[in-house]
């Protein structure tokens, strides 16, 4: 669909997110996309890349989907749904990451589509295949924008800088890149966003909340994917998303032993 036809449609109707990733019973991953893009009036379409067995202390397992009947459901939205934007998170392994590469070069090509490549949970615990660094180079070229926090830029780049990892992965092929808590302050979070074609990166900081919190990266690059779907401006979807997940993390629920879980239903309120 032309972007013109695109924003038409979206003025006239709810925007359609399709969000790939792996299900999380503790509230990150698909769980936290479908709140977030329901919190910001979106609908979300949602594709299951593995099931994973953990809470906020940490992950016992996961099992990966048949990557062929992964293509044939996002075949089946794509021909129902218009879609506007496209949100990639856990991709266990290179032939899930292989199958959609094929899907980013066919069905779902010119969609903005937002990276949020993930290695480890929070916890520590890997989510991806040991060989999966290939697999999300590959799809971090097809991004609109890539949203690796420092170390998974680091790690999946090779650089040793933010700035050396963030060009790498400029380089690969992304449009932008955001690196998401990109310096070590313990009272601000600081996110950079390096743009293919730009100069100096654009620094966004914000205050930290003191404790810790479950799903807080899925929700912020759902909800750039909203802002995207919307035909915001990168800028301004970074900047929308970002202010949605501070509501979210001020407001979050502390049911769990653990983490937190952001709020995403009453981050919606201002
Ligand atoms: N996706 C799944 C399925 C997960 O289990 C996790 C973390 O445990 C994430 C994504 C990433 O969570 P976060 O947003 O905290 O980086």
């Amino acid at each position: 669909m032309l972007n013109a036809d695109r924003a038409a449609r979206t003025d006239q109707r709810t925007p359609c997110v399709l969000v790939i990733g792996g299900h999380d019973p503790a509230g990150a991953g698909i769980q936290a996309d479908i709140e977030t893009c329901a919190a910001l009036d979106c609908l979300a379409l949602t594709v299951v890349t593995a099931l994973t067995t953990q809470n906020t202390a940490g992950v016992h397992g996961y099992r990966t989907t048949d990557p062929r009947e992964l293509q044939r459901q996002v075949e089946l939205l794509a021909s129902e749904f218009p879609l506007d934007a496209c949100k990639i998170g856990m991709v266990p392994d290179r032939h899930m990451a292989a199958a959609l590469v094929e899907l980013c070069d066919g069905t779902l090509r010119g969609l903005p589509l937002v990276v949020d490549p993930l290695l480890r949970a929070g916890s520590g615990a890997p989510l991806a295949d040991d060989d999966m660094r290939a697999g999300w180079l590959d799809l971090i070229a097809r991004a609109s924008v890539t949203t690796p926090n420092r170390a998974e830029a680091c790690a999946l780049s090779g650089g040793t800088t933010v700035t050396a990892a963030a060009q790498a992965l400029l380089a690969q092929g992304a449009a932008a890149v955001l690196v998401t808590d990109a310096a070590s302050t313990t009272d601000s979070i600081v996110n950079l966003l390096f743009a293919a074609h730009g100069g100096a990166p654009i620094h966004y900081a914000m205050a930290r909340f003191p404790g810790e919190y479950h799903g807080t990266g899925c929700t912020l690059a759902s909800a750039i994917a909203c802002g995207l779907a919307r035909r915001l401006t990168l800028g301004t979807a970074i900047e929308q998303a970002q202010a949605f997940v501070h509501r979210a993390v001020a407001r979050a629920h502390q049911v769990g032993a653990r983490q937190a879980i952001p709020n995403r239903q009453a981050a919606r309120d201002e």
